[in-house]
């Protein structure tokens, strides 16, 4: 049997692109790998599913190839169409944790669920277990075959079979590499949200930090930032400000073997303020306290100790007869702590994928310029947003506009 569309991958994207077809009256019909669909929306959000945000800037998404085309997607599928299009699927939105909207229930599985009952109540047809390893053109379209020989045709195809991160989930980039071999354009795939392998021997006895902190890093001539709860881990830093920066770090290291991070470890303080603080801390109140004592109050137990010993302090000698170079050192160590970046966790640790289909071998209805009837959504295309719900947005948002645009094709 021949569908209207064929729905490669039934993620967010898929299932976003084969509901707007279905409501277009086509016929539609999803091809997916797993046994179920959408089985990342139940890892999303730590199992709770930040759908969307309230704080729509277009500096939460990021593109290497068209930003303009990104923009335009973004706009034709706005968070308001999000939230109407969950509330008239039965899941009420609730903004939490700062702007991000989750469900009430803060059960991702009603989301997946929710979107499943939305696909049935549109009658489009799903077939599991179906690994695309290939796609054909057809005299009336395309053709998706499968690694046991299994054929389904449509006369558009949307790909949605998302990019490398969290394999696990089923996407593991195999169909993105088989377009790319096939001569769709890409740019090149990095992992992104992801925590950072880095050099230093002294992560091992940071383990299990958490600190409020500001952490920055040069990448082409521009310093991109973020703050937030930095997490240290045995191999190196983690945390949301981490992974907002990640992409960035990890496009470097395509072309370069080390980065450095810089980490401002008291970014609600002054330099000034800051001096003042250890100052009284050492010279005028150090008389009865060791190095470690001083800064008790001020500073984590474990960073205290690796901070001193980088200072060249000894943590036992008393507060009060540490020198000014030293102060100093400590000073620049909080405000400007730099650690050297040698590699990503990779995409199994990675939220989303940077990079994948190059937006400007796509129009802006998402369909291949060269493949008449060939369309992209999700995060297969080079676009990914910072943690906060932007990434699914995109999907709700790329997936909209693609399934809307295949269903006016050959009439
Ligand atoms: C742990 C984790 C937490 C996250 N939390 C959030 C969050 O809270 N908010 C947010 O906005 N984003 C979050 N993200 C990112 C977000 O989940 C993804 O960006 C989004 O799901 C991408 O949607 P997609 O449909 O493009 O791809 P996917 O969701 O990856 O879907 C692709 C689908 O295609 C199928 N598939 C793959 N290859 C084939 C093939 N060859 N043949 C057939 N089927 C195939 C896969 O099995 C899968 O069902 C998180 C990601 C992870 C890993």
């Amino acid at each position: 049997m021949s569908y209207d569309c064929i729905v490669i991958g039934g993620g967010a994207a898929g299932i976003m692109a084969a509901c707007t077809a279905g409501n277009q009256g086509k016929s539609v019909l999803i091809l997916e790998v797993n046994e179920t669909v959408g089985k990342k929306i139940l890892a999303t959000g730590n199992g709770r599913c930040n759908f969307t945000n309230d704080y729509m800037g277009i500096e939460c998404f990021r593109t290497d190839t068209d930003f303009q085309k990104m923009e335009s997607v973004l706009n034709r599928f706005t968070k308001d169409d999000t939230l109407s299009f969950f509330e008239e699927i039965g899941i009420y939105g609730k903004i939490r944790f700062g702007t991000g909207y989750y469900p009430l229930s803060m059960q991702a599985s009603q989301v997946r669920d929710a979107l499943v009952l939305a696909l049935k109540k549109r009658q489009i047809s799903i077939v599991y277990n179906f690994k695309c390893i290939k796609i054909e053109k057809t005299d009336f379209g395309y053709r998706a075959i499968s690694t046991d020989g299994k054929k389904y045709s449509g006369k558009t195809c949307i790909v949605t079979t998302g990019g490398y991160a969290s394999p696990k989930t089923g996407s593991d980039g195999a169909l993105y590499y088989y377009l790319k071999k096939n001569g769709i354009k890409t740019a090149d795939v990095v992992p992104a949200l992801v925590p950072l392998k880095c050099t230093e021997t002294f992560f091992k006895s940071l383990q299990g930090v958490r600190w409020e902190a500001n952490v920055s890093v040069s990448h082409n001539n521009n310093v991109i930032s973020n703050q937030g709860e930095l997490q240290f881990t045995k191999e190196g830093i983690s945390g949301i400000p981490v992974f907002q920066i990640s992409r960035f770090i990890a496009k470097d290291l395509l072309t370069q073997k080390k980065c450095t991070v810089q980490i401002d470890l008291y970014p609600d303080f002054s330099k000034e303020v800051l001096k003042e603080q250890f100052e009284k801390r050492f010279y005028d109140e150090g008389w009865y306290k060791t190095s470690h004592e001083a800064l008790i109050g001020i500073m984590n137990d474990k960073l205290i100790d690796v901070l001193l010993e980088l200072s060249g302090i000894d943590k036992t000698e008393s507060a009060s007869s540490i020198s000014e170079s030293q102060l100093k050192s400590l000073l620049r160590l909080c405000k400007n702590f730099s650690v050297t970046v040698c590699g990503t966790k990779g995409f199994e640790f990675a939220q989303t994928t940077a990079g994948g289909i190059d937006l400007t071998a796509v129009s802006d209805d998402l369909e291949s310029l060269d493949h008449e009837g060939l369309y992209f959504a999700g995060e297969i295309l080079d676009v990914d947003g910072i943690c906060g719900g932007y990434n699914l947005q995109w999907a709700w948002a790329s997936g909209y506009v693609a399934g809307l645009a295949a269903s006016f094709e050959r009439e």
